[in-house]
């Protein structure tokens, strides 16, 4: 007993050891109900960067435009550099001109949207009809450029671009395309999902199931849960029958695979619990259970996205960066999320943290990403969370939230 004892304890320190190598300790104090409710007197201690009112002080709100506008700076001396074709949402243009259309909408500064037109028309010379996505093919900058405000859908009609989806973009086409076109869409993602199930022998336990590389992922970006997230939205209109008969299970058959962590593999065949980033693991899966308990009204799904909350605020401080894909601001989009779904000023302040943590970009000793300042590897991404603490309430995950 003794040497497995010891076997035991080794293989518990060596995950510790890795758990540890991808994030920081997180090193601020937990919300405290009790601070913002004392009313002690003068020397007393707020939630910081609360203020006496329980509102975000207006100098961490100046503190964050201060950094915006630095990082603006950053970035676009960075982007001189960058890849001049990849005209994707992912790493690319369209994903600069997302940021600069989110920071019109916060500041309606016509600068920025001036800067997304010229980034938007940059884009539209440089499609070459490779892929549909909307992440990583036409999809996104035709649909940002359609979608925008009217100077830009007006600079697209005049370019003579055609406005019709093409078929596998499901999610820009839940906000653009007619109701026809959903449903074919729709329909395919579901019968493929019946297929993948019954192929596996698992349509009792989880009726949709889906695949890519080979893989049966979980992540919000490649697998389940975006995908069960996707078919959840009001706006894909799928039948009740299907979301009660399909939808459900299959969200509770993932739940069933949490580790003990709180955190979720990364893929059905995947035992190591490492990775805690919205592409894989609690900080994607959490906007499935928002959803789920959204749509079906259940407080156990309320709950998991609680504790989905509680490793991200633990294992969430990335050394992979500061970015929305894998990085800690893609991560405080799930405080966000849960913030506006709850109302409570805990995820709020566990916001202002992660955006705190942001703040002191490139100090940590992170790893460079490959697209230094594209939208979900780099610095546009952190921009654009930061840019949220404006307007906490209007927040969405770019490109993922509707
Ligand atoms: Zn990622």
């Amino acid at each position: 007993m003794g040497d497995n004892m010891s076997k035991r304890l080794k293989l518990i320190s060596a995950t510790e050891a890795e758990m540890e190598e991808r994030s920081f300790p997180n090193p601020h104090p937990d919300w405290d109900q009790g601070l913002l409710t004392s009313t002690s007197g003068a020397d007393v201690d707020y939630n910081e960067p609360f203020d006496a009112e329980g509102k975000v002080s207006a100098s961490f709100q100046k503190k964050v435009q201060n950094k915006i506008k630095d990082l603006l700076q950053q970035m676009e001396e960075g982007l001189k550099t960058a890849d001049p074709h990849d005209f994707s949402t992912y790493t690319g243009w369209t994903g600069i001109a997302l940021l600069y259309l989110q920071l019109y909408r916060v500041s309606q500064e016509a600068s920025h949207l001036q800067r997304a037109l010229d980034y938007v028309k940059r884009t539209m010379r440089i499609l070459n009809g490779r892929k549909v996505t909307f992440l990583c093919g036409d999809a996104g900058p035709l649909a940002v450029g359609c979608s925008g405000p009217p100077q830009i859908e007006q600079h697209c009609r005049q370019q003579g671009l055609s406005v019709q989806a093409p078929p596998a973009a499901a999610r820009w086409e839940l906000t653009q395309v007619d109701e026809d076109t959903i449903t074919k869409v729709v329909t395919a993602i579901v019968e493929s999902g019946k297929n993948m199930s019954a192929e596996q022998k698992k349509t009792d336990r989880c009726p949709l199931l889906y695949e890519w590389h080979k893989k049966q992922y979980i992540g919000a970006a490649h697998g389940m849960a975006g995908i069960y997230y996707m078919l959840m939205q009001p706006g894909a209109k799928v039948h009740p029958d299907i979301l009660a008969e399909l939808v459900r299970p299959s969200i509770d058959y993932v739940r069933h695979k949490k580790f003990r962590s709180g955190n979720f593999p990364s893929s059905l065949s995947n035992e190591s619990d490492r990775l805690v980033h919205w592409c894989h693991g609690a900080p994607g899966v959490i906007h499935m259970f928002i959803m789920a308990h959204k749509v079906f009204k259940e407080e156990k799904y309320l709950k998991e996205a609680a504790e989905c909350a509680e490793v991200i605020w633990q294992r969430g401080l990335l050394r992979k960066g500061y970015g929305i894909c894998h990085g800690t601001a893609g991560n405080g989009y799930a405080f966000l999320t849960l913030y506006k779904l709850t109302q409570e000023k805990k995820y709020l302040y566990r916001v202002c943290k992660f955006a705190e943590w942001c703040l002191a970009y490139g100090t940590h000793g992170c790893r460079i990403p490959d697209r230094p300042y594209s939208l979900f590897e780099g610095m546009a991404g952190t921009i654009y969370y930061l840019s949220e603490l404006a307007n906490p309430e209007a927040s969405c995950f770019p490109a993922f939230e509707l």
